[in-house]
């Protein structure tokens, strides 16, 4: 379907090192099944930050960033009859193939074919983005186009969550508390662990993340943890860990701080794929590990659970985003004491049809 007038888009793109620019691309028309975003607020995401260094494992630079996010529905092609302009809504940015075992088999996130809008040039720290209507979901009331671009990171957690299988009465550690591990200690929370235990070297995001539901926070700069968790659960340890940095000494910590037949789920972007790991206690402490990455279907789930979320608590930063080399400069600043740093933009788009 052709637009009824061309939209010039800007879309920002990591070129070399930490160095943003953007780059125009004119959308003229909409394929059957696409449905054309206007892009109100875009959050940048830790695994932004490791393309910006250049060592995201498997997002080489230049590339256009840009997957949480959610706006407002501006035209949708012919074949589409489960979305409408005027919604307000975000979007699962994956690009499967939906011919393979696994997307027949439902299991898209296993898809042979695999890869995300932002990679494939479609990053959402743009004005507009077209996107495969199936993943597209209307914002229910009680989030806002910024708290509705948290539906990403949210999804991410609800998918860790789910697969580390969080019984009703569980202990749980969490190491990390960037937006993802926050995250999961509030959906930690919503399945019924009782003792959400989280970890982080900075105590104003240890703060944050107790009013997201953690019940214990642990300065790990500042006391032993291994020896912290061993006092906190009566020497058994936890039943669940997740380790959300993506550091080889974070690794180890989850896996020393479980049970016996404990399960350790693993979320964070490691840089550094070299990691020493004396696997006797896998054996004789039974331990299972695992990773979890992104999300399958993952979103409904977030949608529900966020209504009892403040995820406006994460959010630290706001820039328009024709700023977003200082968004991403304060992202990538420690210092600046950033969770969510999100970028946004008006509502001049219009409807068009
Ligand atoms: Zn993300
Ligand atoms: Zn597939």
């Amino acid at each position: 379907m052709k637009l009824s007038r061309p939209l010039d888009n800007r879309v920002g793109q990591i070129y070399e090192p930490f160095k943003t620019r953007f780059l125009t691309r004119t959308i003229t028309e909409l394929a059957e099944d696409e449905v054309l975003v206007h892009i109100r607020a875009s959050a940048i995401c830790g695994s932004d930050l490791h393309i910006a260094r250049g060592r995201h494992p498997s997002a080489p630079i230049p590339c256009t960033i840009g997957h949480e996010f959610s706006g407002d529905v501006i035209a949708v092609g012919e074949g589409v009859s489960t979305v409408f302009p005027g919604e307000r809504v975000t979007v699962e940015p994956c690009i499967v193939c939906g011919k393979c075992a696994a997307c027949r088999r439902g299991e898209y996130s296993y898809c042979e074919h695999i890869s995300f809008t932002y990679r494939n040039g479609d990053g959402a720290m743009a004005d507009y983005i077209a996107v495969k209507a199936p993943y597209v979901y209307e914002l229910p009331d009680y989030l806002t186009y910024e708290t509705g671009a948290l539906t990403e990171p949210l999804s991410v957690a609800t998918h860790a969550v789910r697969r580390a299988d969080i019984r009703l009465g569980e202990s749980v550690l969490i190491i990390g508390a960037g937006a993802i591990g926050m995250l999961v200690a509030a959906m930690c929370r919503q399945s019924g662990a009782k003792q959400i235990v989280i970890a982080d070297v900075s105590d104003a995001r240890l703060e944050t993340a107790l009013q997201l539901g953690a019940t214990h926070a642990v300065n790990s700069e500042k006391c032993d943890l291994e020896a912290e968790i061993s006092r906190l659960t009566d020497g058994r340890g936890v039943d669940k860990s997740f380790e959300c940095v993506g550091l080889e000494s974070c690794f180890h910590q989850a896996v020393n701080t479980l049970r016996r037949g404990g399960t350790a789920t693993v979320v964070g972007i490691y840089e550094n794929q070299d990691l020493h790991f004396a696997p006797a206690r896998l054996v004789t402490h039974e331990i299972r590990i695992q990773g979890a990455q992104g999300y399958c279907w993952d979103f409904p789930i977030a949608i529900a659970a966020a209504k009892d979320i403040p995820l406006d608590k994460l959010i630290t930063h706001r820039f328009p985003l024709a700023d977003l080399q200082a968004a991403l400069d304060t992202a990538l600043d420690r210092l600046s004491g950033s969770i969510k740093v999100v970028l946004t933009s008006g509502p001049e788009a219009g409807e068009l049809s």
